[in-house]
């Protein structure tokens, strides 16, 4: 039988990652966690000496990235999602502020992004799958069963980011914090090429005023719909 795609999108720090997560155990469907793979891709441009601002030599790296296979995900045995550069696990390093600046930086590159939408719609075509990202529901699966548009205030966003970072021993200022997200929602919505935008026919959830369970319940019930339809149509 043919499942859903799955497809949350929303700014940075709205709860995607853990809502994603939260969803696909209870479905028992595949996570792919799209941030991860822009991540990563900034973390071999630093290393390869490779500046974030140069949309040429950060797309041929792209690429080159891509089609050597060298970033990929992987379901680790205890059920987390583990990010591999060139087989070397890299989970950590893509989580620092730093990165989630890079991301957003590299991920603003056309080359960059066509580079990983194949990856990404390999991945997902069989449907029974979640991702989450910027513009799962907009570009790269347009005709995904469910999309959710996940969103939350800034001030809410900004300190979950904050509790996330110090919890992996970082030492961020708050201010700084809220910075970024403001700073990097504007690159994300504003750019030319797959901005953050909520797709039309998207569920909109806000989590500031919604608890995790809530938000996830809602998503599993829209995702049963959705399977319920497919199986009709089968
Ligand atoms: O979700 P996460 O914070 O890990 O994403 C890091 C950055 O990667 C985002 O700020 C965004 O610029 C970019 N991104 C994207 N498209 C996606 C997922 C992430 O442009 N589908």
């Amino acid at each position: 039988m043919k499942r859903p795609v799955v497809a949350i999108d929303g700014p940075a720090g709205a709860g995607k990652s853990t809502v994603a997560r939260l969803v696909a155990e209870r479905l028992g469907y595949v996570l792919l966690d799209t941030g991860a793979l822009y991540r990563t891709v900034a973390l071999a441009a630093e290393r390869a000496g490779v500046s974030w601002d140069d949309a040429g030599a950060v797309s041929a790296h792209a690429e080159k990235l891509a089609q050597s296979r060298a970033v990929q995900l992987e379901r680790a045995s205890d059920g987390t999602l583990r990010s591999l550069l060139s087989g070397e696990d890299v989970s950590g390093s893509i989580r620092t502020l730093a990165m989630g600046q890079g991301a957003s930086k590299v991920s603003a590159v056309p080359g960059v992004r066509s580079a990983l939408l194949a990856l990404q719609r390999n991945a997902g075509e069989g449907g029974g799958v979640v991702l989450e990202g910027r513009d799962i529901g907009t570009v790269v699966f347009p005709d995904a069963e469910v999309k959710v548009f996940l969103t939350a205030s800034v001030e809410v966003r900004a300190r979950r980011r904050f509790e996330e970072l110090r919890g992996r021993g970082e030492k961020p200022e708050m201010e700084r914090v809220r910075q970024e997200v403001i700073e990097r929602d504007q690159r994300d919505s504003t750019r030319a090429v797959a901005p953050l935008k909520q797709a039309a026919d998207a569920m909109v959830l806000d989590s500031s005023a919604l608890e995790v369970s809530e938000v996830v319940g809602q998503i599993v019930e829209r995702v049963r719909a959705a399977e319920r339809l497919l199986a009709g149509q089968a």
